[in-house]
């Protein structure tokens, strides 16, 4: 029976950076996956192609809608070629999943495929497909099998027009009326995409904001800007029921005055959160636990009840974000290594890769109120930026608080163009436990949409923003 130090299940971006960082520090390393290609969610139906997707019909959009005010003429008709798009998606995909094996090989980790199960708290069987099942032998374990799309209890997913985000990546055709229902990340970005190729966008949500997570000044700018841009929101609304009939889908919704609105479209896509994904896994036979929520209960070293076992990502509490399984992923076998390694979950930033982007770290106004903390706000349009003017990208603001006795900085909030890699200043500042006067004093480049971080900052400072 083969031997491993460190045995990892799943190759999602919380097992296969674990995979990478065990073998730097010398473990001999086996890394589990069902599937045939490496990367889990995130690089196979996330994060990656949800990207390459949004990049493409912004391309599209900026041609059709944006390039003539830029004094650019395009003469002949602009189209878009759907099947060329998803392929190129697809080619980005295969070339990142294609990475992650290199680089297993580049530090030596032994990659099985196929279905781990456990059969006690240090053997796991790797069933293939096709084949003979095996059995390794683990030291330590680490379970990071991700999630899966969750949906209603009454809503059929048939994953032809009734589908979730995994469905929506590699759509034959343009949908003439979306229907998403959920307001968050997942649902606004794919709902973004079809609605720049030309679907009617319908989304409904059930509490009173989109991205209800975030900071609701957020929610609130999206808002206008979304709706700018076509969409139809329903805040407020609880699915009912949705039905199909032919290419016909029929979404209905209680209102909040109590009445039943009834929308139809030719797709619905359920984008009601996910789901911690455990199947297969066997996890009685190691005897660890999970919570009522399906998620596998870890202490904050993330080691599960069985003290050779742990897991990390979105099969255990915390947010359902990548970096936050990688972070995780290097934490676990760092403490194997003996080493000290430390997560503040209060700083994994969180963003919305819509265009304009959204983009938060630290506590929300609504978080503060709830703790009864004192905090100052500094706030910064965007249309107020010369950057910001120069390519018309004026919708949007940045957001500081900061405490209201000591200044330090609690919370940065961006809505605006490129907030996504905006708030890695904001991420950085607050690790080192910046002032907001601190950012206020770094010497930002002109013109750069980072101004307006100064900017906020100072305002959030003594309301001495230089612009505003
Ligand atoms: P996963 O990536 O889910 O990987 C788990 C892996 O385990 C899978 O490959 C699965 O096949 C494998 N597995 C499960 N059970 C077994 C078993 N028994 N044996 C062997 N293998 C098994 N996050 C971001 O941070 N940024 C984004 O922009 C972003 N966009 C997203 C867009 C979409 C459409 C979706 C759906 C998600 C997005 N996410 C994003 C979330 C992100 O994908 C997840 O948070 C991340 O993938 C979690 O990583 P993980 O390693 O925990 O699990």
């Amino acid at each position: 029976m083969k031997m491993y130090d460190i045995v990892i299940i799943g190759s999602g971006p919380g097992g296969y950076v674990a995979a990478i960082r065990a073998g730097q520090l010398g473990f001999k390393t086996a890394l589990v996956e069902k599937y045939n290609t490496l990367g889990g969610t995130c690089l196979n139906v996330g994060c990656i192609p949800s990207k390459a997707l949004l990049d493409s019909s912004h391309h599209y959009e900026e041609a059709t809608q944006h390039l003539e005010a830029h004094g650019i003429e395009i003469t002949g008709e602009v189209k878009f070629n759907l099947e060329k798009m998803i392929e190129r998606k697809a080619a980005v995909v295969e070339q990142t999943c294609t990475g992650v094996k290199f680089l297993m090989e580049k530090n030596k980790v032994d990659v099985f495929t196929g279905v781990a199960s456990f059969e006690s708290p240090t053997q796991i069987k790797i069933t293939p497909k096709e084949g003979t099942p095996e059995i390794i032998e683990a030291k330590y374990t680490i379970i990071a099998t991700g999630s899966k799309p969750a949906t209603l209890p009454f809503i059929k997913l048939d994953k032809e027009r009734v589908i979730t985000s995994t469905e929506a990546l590699k759509l034959s055709e343009v949908p003439k009326h979306l229907i998403v229902i959920g307001g968050g990340v997942i649902g606004l970005e794919l709902g973004q995409v079809y609605s720049r190729l030309g679907a009617k966008v319908s989304v409904v949500e059930y509490t009173d904001s989109i991205i209800p997570t975030m900071d609701r000044g957020l929610g609130r700018e999206l808002t206008k800007v979304l709706k700018k841009q076509g969409f139809n929101l329903y805040t407020s609304h609880k699915v009912t029921e949705v039905t199909r009939d032919g290419n016909i889908v029929t979404v209905k919704a209680n209102s909040p005055k109590g009445e039943t609105i009834s929308l139809e479209g030719d797709y619905c896509l359920v984008a009601v959160g996910r789901l911690p994904y455990t199947r297969g896994l066997n996890l009685e036979a190691a005897g660890v636990q999970k919570d009522e929520r399906g998620r596998v209960v870890v202490n904050d070293r993330l080691q599960t009840n069985v003290p050779n076992i742990y897991a990390i990502g979105d099969v255990v509490r915390g947010a359902m974000l990548a970096h936050k399984a990688e972070e995780e992923g290097v934490l676990v076998v760092e403490q194997l290594a003996g080493q000290k390694p430390h997560i503040d979950y209060n700083l994994i930033p969180g963003v919305v890769y819509t265009w304009p982007e959204v983009a938060s770290v630290g506590k929300s106004e609504e978080q503060l109120k709830a703790d009864g903390v004192a905090y100052k706000v500094g706030q910064f349009a965007f249309r107020a930026l010369g950057r910001a003017r120069a390519s018309m990208d004026t919708d949007g603001f940045v957001k500081i608080l900061a405490d209201s006795q000591t200044d330090e900085v609690l919370g940065v909030h961006i809505i605006g163009a490129r907030a996504a890699d905006m708030i890695a200043e904001a991420v950085t500042a607050m690790e080192f436990r910046a002032s907001a006067e601190d950012i206020a004093r770094i010497c930002h480049a002109h013109p750069t949409f980072t101004e307006a971080v100064k900017e906020a900052a100072l305002a959030a400072t003594e309301n001495r923003a230089i612009h505003a």
